[in-house]
């Protein structure tokens, strides 16, 4: 398969050029990512399902609308198949947020953000494995078994969205969406060499996005490039109705901003270093990476200076206090008479409708799942209120405000993506506050509802990718694409083109 392999490791936006020049069909790009799909998975094992025979109608369907000239006003990445994180719902395909709780669950509808691919004409390759109701750093507890970092398989892909990052790392796909509310797109991406992009909250429809919390939740663009992220964000952002949250406003020009930086001139670009974000209990060969990038934005023409955010800390506290607080209000849906498993009590026991919840609940959600609506259970609970919940969204504005303050000085801040690179299976599991704290650098652009991305910055010494993350000022995504496309083309001169070609790839050849 010399020929598909050639196909599937160019980016998006090339097999989109392809496309257009009519010089491959977008049957016969999807039918090379299935082939790669079946070959990689027995290693990866990224997607939950495999939506093959939809995805060749959907390239059929395409296929036919360009030999009629009949694509006016379809966006760039027509034609190109993509993945779907399975906390997505998806009509006619079944949709599992990795929980026993929704197993067998066929959608009747699609999200918004589904509309607007099947609208593009992009396939949809199949729905990716995920932490289960996306809560977690690596795609372990997933009710479904682990998907497999493409670098390592005896590694974690990170999480909660180690389907999509991985798959997108092992050419299964050349696109996916994520879902990103304390970092399950940008953590991913670092561990697996990929970029990942969280837009502004509201800039993306959650209308459709399985909600875990609602006030942090946000759907987002994985690719290998930064540029194909920014031509995804076009094609899934935007107003919409159906989401009380969504702005009401069209997408910032995200891909103009990616192709401005590819020139490589950041001369005006003011980069804050976010002083809070880095040192102890910070991998060595991350802050290495992280420092060397730095230098390459300085060489490019950006001012680069310190910049405090005396709160950031204590997001991470406050985020274990709102997020499960709204996960246990949101998961108070899953009660066995309307979606998914119904688990009956057992002969003695009274055939209530309470008990049924009861027992549907217990045998359905995973043990991560249990903790956090337990703990959100008690921090909304009658006289633990205020003291929990109600600092927590105090903190919340704080940390909002010193955003603020800092984008008054610089227009990107900067951290690496998380403390480590990808560990190994089992190593974070028996120790959930470990777990919890890897996602110190990513949850603050959550809490504060301000986009933010992560792109690879090169390898540490354990061989496995690092995650340098911008963050921008809200409803002004394209300010981060531009420096992020500048660094990304200066670090792929030094490699000598994309980071994932240093990896090996024996399913492609198999
Ligand atoms: N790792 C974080 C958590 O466990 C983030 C999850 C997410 O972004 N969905 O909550």
């Amino acid at each position: 398969m010399s020929n598909a392999t050639e196909l599937v490791k160019l980016s998006a936006a090339q097999m989109a050029e392809k496309i257009r020049s009519k010089e491959v069909s977008s049957r016969e790009l999807t039918q090379a990512h299935l082939d790669v799909i079946e070959a990689a998975e027995p290693t990866i094992n990224a997607f939950l399902h495999v939506s093959g025979e939809e995805a060749l109608a959907q390239a059929d369907a395409f296929d036919k609308k360009l030999a009629a000239g009949d694509t006016e006003g379809l966006p760039e990445l027509a034609g190109v198949p993509i993945a779907i994180k399975d906390m997505i719902v998806t009509k006619g395909i079944p949709t599992t947020a990795a929980s026993k709780i929704l197993e067998g669950w066929v959608p009747p509808y699609d999200a918004t953000v589904i509309e607007k691919i099947k609208a593009a004409g992009m396939p949809i390759l199949g729905k990716t494995n995920l932490d289960e109701f996306a809560q977690g750093s690596s795609t372990e507890h997933s009710a479904f078994g682990n998907t497999h970092n493409p670098w390592d398989a005896t590694r974690v892909p990170g999480g909660s969205g180690g389907g999509s990052a991985s798959a997108v790392g092992s050419y299964e796909a050349p696109l996916a969406l994520g879902t990103d509310t304390g970092g399950s797109i940008r953590q991913p991406g670092a561990f697996t060499g990929t970029v990942g992009v969280k837009p502004t909250y509201g800039g993306v429809s959650r209308y459709g996005a399985i909600a875990m919390a609602s006030s942090l939740d946000q759907i987002g663009p994985c690719a290998r490039t930064v540029l194909d992220t920014a031509l995804l964000h076009e094609v899934i952002g935007g107003n919409d109705r159906r989401d009380s949250t969504s702005i009401p406003a069209p997408v910032p020009p995200v891909a103009a901003a990616a192709r401005e930086g590819l020139k490589r001139d950041l001369k005006g670009v003011r980069v804050g270093l976010i002083k809070e974000i880095g040192g102890e209990g910070f991998e060595a060969g991350v802050a290495a990476r992280f420092n060397e990038a730095v230098k390459l934005l300085e060489s490019m023409g950006a001012e680069v200076k310190e910049v405090s955010l005396p709160h950031l800390p204590y997001s991470l506290g406050a985020y274990y206090i709102i997020m499960p607080s709204e996960v246990s209000s949101n998961l108070a849906r899953y009660d066995g008479m309307r979606y998914g498993l119904r688990v009956m009590p057992p002969a003695g026991v009274p055939q209530t409708s309470a008990n049924m919840m009861a027992y549907t609940r217990e045998a359905g959600f995973g043990d991560e799942v249990k903790r956090r609506i337990i703990l959100g259970t008690y921090a909304l609970s009658a006289g633990y209120y205020d003291a929990w919940y109600g600092s927590a969204q105090k903190v919340r504005t704080l940390v909002i405000d010193d955003f603020n303050k800092a984008f008054e000085q610089v227009d990107v801040l900067v951290s690496p993506t998380a403390p480590s690179t990808a560990f190994h299976f089992g190593e974070k599991t028996s120790d959930p506050l470990s777990m919890y704290l890897g996602d110190v650098a990513t949850i603050p652009a959550n809490m504060a509802g301000v986009p933010a991305m992560s792109i690879p910055c090169g390898l540490s010494d354990n061989g496995m990718p690092v995650g340098f993350q911008f963050f921008a000022p809200q409803r002004h995504d394209e300010a981060m694409y531009k420096p992020a496309a500048a660094l990304e083309a200066a670090l792929e001169e030094q490699w000598g083109g994309n980071i994932l070609t240093k990896m090996a790839t024996p399913w492609l050849n198999a």
